[in-house]
């Protein structure tokens, strides 16, 4: 039974494939936090879906890639997304705080031992911590390669027992998750460098998605002796399955 978790929930799980934020999702995924802080798990939630919830509320614009409309959408959507989250938790009689990084938040010493002791303050006062990166302000060399980056540094930073990344796929494959043929690889070997190859294989030839990435974090982040469990955020009690001890994904370990 772990003591304290980070949980990080992709885009894709949090928004419908129109675009629209998936209430029901994020709704289902708050009850099953709260079963889990319940149990006496403390956890801190990675959140994505700041960008594709502000793209909800501007509709009908041309996505120019441009930096000041992503800068827009995630602040509009930030707000969104986190009046969601306060609400939902309200539910369970949860309070939830808002946390934003940039990459630069963890090579600078002081605002990184700023931002721990917010993390253990919050953990003591039972709050569960919602972080995402702080679009607004993360341009260029501020900027993580994706969410998946932030969690695992979040994962380091309060020492948690495990990071859980949800997404839309049930975890890591041994040929095209698509194809009936692939099955799923549930234990990966961070020293095992042959799996990295082959997931950054598939995704040069185009087939992967993010998982490239994901493999490339949990392995670095299970090497610093925090395991990593990918699995799929929809999957009705995905997160009661760690109390279980079993993880239907994949585990780095
Ligand atoms: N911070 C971005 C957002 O909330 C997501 C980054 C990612 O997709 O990893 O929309």
């Amino acid at each position: 039974m772990y003591q304290r978790i980070v949980i990080k929930v992709g885009t894709n799980v949090l928004t419908r494939a129109d675009g629209r934020v998936d209430i029901t999702s994020i709704s289902s995924l708050v009850d099953q936090i709260a079963l889990l802080k319940r149990e006496g798990v403390e956890l801190v939630l990675v959140s994505s879906g700041a960008v594709g919830a502000g793209k909800e509320l501007l509709p009908g614009r041309t996505d120019d890639g441009a930096v000041a409309q992503r800068q827009v959408y995630s602040a509009i959507g930030q707000v969104r997304l986190m009046e969601l989250y306060r609400q939902l938790f309200a539910g369970h009689g949860l309070l939830c705080a808002q946390v934003l990084a940039t990459k630069g938040d963890f090579r600078d010493d002081l605002h990184y031992d700023n931002m721990l002791n917010c993390f253990r303050a919050l953990l003591v006062d039972e709050i569960v911590p919602v972080v995402n990166e702080n679009d607004v302000v993360a341009v260029t060399e501020l900027m993580f390669t994706d969410n998946d980056e932030l969690a695992g540094l979040v994962a380091r930073m309060v020492d948690a027992e495990a990071l859980v990344i949800l997404s839309s796929v049930e975890g890591l494959y041994d040929g095209p998750p698509e194809s009936s043929k692939s099955k799923l690889i549930a234990r990966v070997d961070s020293q095992d460098r042959a799996v990295a190859n082959f997931v950054q294989a598939r995704k040069t030839s185009g087939g992967r998605g993010g998982m490239a990435t994901k493999l490339r974090i949990a392995a670095e982040t299970a090497r610093a002796g925090i395991p990593v469990m990918i699995g799929n955020g929809r999957r009705p009690g995905i997160l009661q399955d760690i109390l279980k001890g079993e993880w239907p994904g994949t585990v780095v370990g």
